[in-house]
């Protein structure tokens, strides 16, 4: 890299930090916002995220002295700048709420929708959660930004449920980081949060990671045990890419495995029928993630997984989108699309 272009990325991280830290302080000082108020909060995470940001570059310049003259690696760079742009982005609120359906393929009709944040950049378009979701979790903004996600989810459900009414009522998923999970006040904001939307718990699902619960594992079962308690359902996303801990599943209290799409993108269905059966043993639900295509659904169909989400039901789309997707989905009357010869009724939604 040039020195011109060194000079150049070194003063826009300095400035992009300085300058939040100015304008939320600023703000807080002119007394217009009250420290202790959301937004009050809002500003004192983003003057001290940026603060710590200074001083990781401070200290990543003094390591390495070279940096300067020969550059910094680029990927470092669009690290530093992709965090600073997603504190600028929370504050302009440039986040959205995704909705992709989880269908019961017995019914066809719609179960639940899991919400999926992404971030409308001004000049770069959507970005995916992929991207951006790691750094919000290292730099702390995972908190309040899943939080507000979990929110507008609820709301989003609430309205709904007002509108399409089904024997068994509509659920959300919302994903759940580990940041968030070791989190001291999250059981008390679910709480607030399901009472303030008007959301029965059981429609809340809640979906965590393996690797969530590796780093603090006690800590992370306690707090699944309260989320438990408040009687909301707890999902265990991506299962069987992570370190499954198979005898780990009842301490975990968790009520359904989503099996992650990696099994249906490599045709694993072997494995998947394993899954189903050590599901069914420990008496939990299964989702199947990721079918793409009618082939991939008859065949989930035909070794009896009943919950499926993929791009062959429907992207994530806007909340106007998923909408349009539940008035043709659960408009009508329920249609049981029922396997022959089998003796079953669908618990949810017939
Ligand atoms: P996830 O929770 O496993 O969500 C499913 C991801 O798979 C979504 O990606 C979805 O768009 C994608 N997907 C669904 N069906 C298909 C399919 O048929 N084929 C393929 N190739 N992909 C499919 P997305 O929206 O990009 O989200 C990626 C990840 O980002 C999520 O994985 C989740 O771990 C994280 N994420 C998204 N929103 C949030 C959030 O609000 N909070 C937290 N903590 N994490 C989130
Ligand atoms: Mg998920
Ligand atoms: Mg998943």
């Amino acid at each position: 890299m040039s020195c011109e272009l060194v000079n150049a990325a070194v003063s826009h991280q300095l400035r992009t930090s300085l300058t939040s830290i100015q304008a939320s302080l600023g703000l807080l000082q002119s007394g217009k916002v009250h420290p202790e108020s959301d937004r009050g909060q809002r500003l004192l995470d983003i003057a001290v995220n940026n603060a710590q940001r200074l001083m990781r570059f401070t200290t990543a310049l003094e390591a390495d002295a070279s940096l300067l003259g020969s550059g910094m690696p680029a990927a470092n760079l669009a690290r530093l700048r992709l965090e600073s742009e997603l504190d600028a982005a929370w504050e302009y609120q440039e986040f959205e709420v995704f909705y992709q359906p989880i269908v019961c393929t017995r019914t066809n009709r719609i179960v639940s929708f899991e919400a999926l944040v992404r971030w409308q950049h001004p000049q770069r378009g959507l970005i995916s959660p992929a991207l951006f979701i790691p750094v919000a979790e290292e730099s702390g903004l995972i908190v309040p930004l899943g939080e507000w996600v979990l929110e507008q989810a609820c709301r989003q459900l609430r309205l709904w449920q007002e509108q399409f009414s089904t024997p068994e009522p509509l659920a959300v998923n919302v994903n759940l980081s580990p940041r968030q999970l070791s989190h001291p006040d999250l059981v008390e904001r679910v709480q607030q949060i399901l009472q303030r939307t008007g959301i029965a718990p059981k429609c809340l699902h809640l979906e965590i990671t393996e690797s969530a619960l590796i780093s603090d594992s006690e800590a992370a079962i306690a707090m699944l045990h309260q989320l438990k308690a408040l009687g909301v359902q707890l999902y265990l996303d991506d299962f069987g890419t992570g370190y499954s801990s198979l005898s780990r599943l009842h301490e975990l209290s968790v009520d359904v495995l989503k099996i992650d799409r990696a099994f249906i993108a490599q045709q694993q269905w072997s494995l998947v029928c394993g899954i189903l059966y050590l599901a069914a043993g420990l008496g939990l639900g299964v989702v199947v993630e990721g079918i793409e295509t009618p082939e991939e659904l008859e065949r989930a169909r035909n070794i009896g997984c009943y919950r499926c989400q993929g791009y062959h039901f429907a992207r994530p789309l806007g909340a106007a989108g998923a909408t349009g997707l539940l008035r043709r989905y659960n408009g009508q009357a329920c249609q049981p699309n029922r396997p022959q010869g089998e003796d079953w009724q669908c618990k949810s939604c017939c």
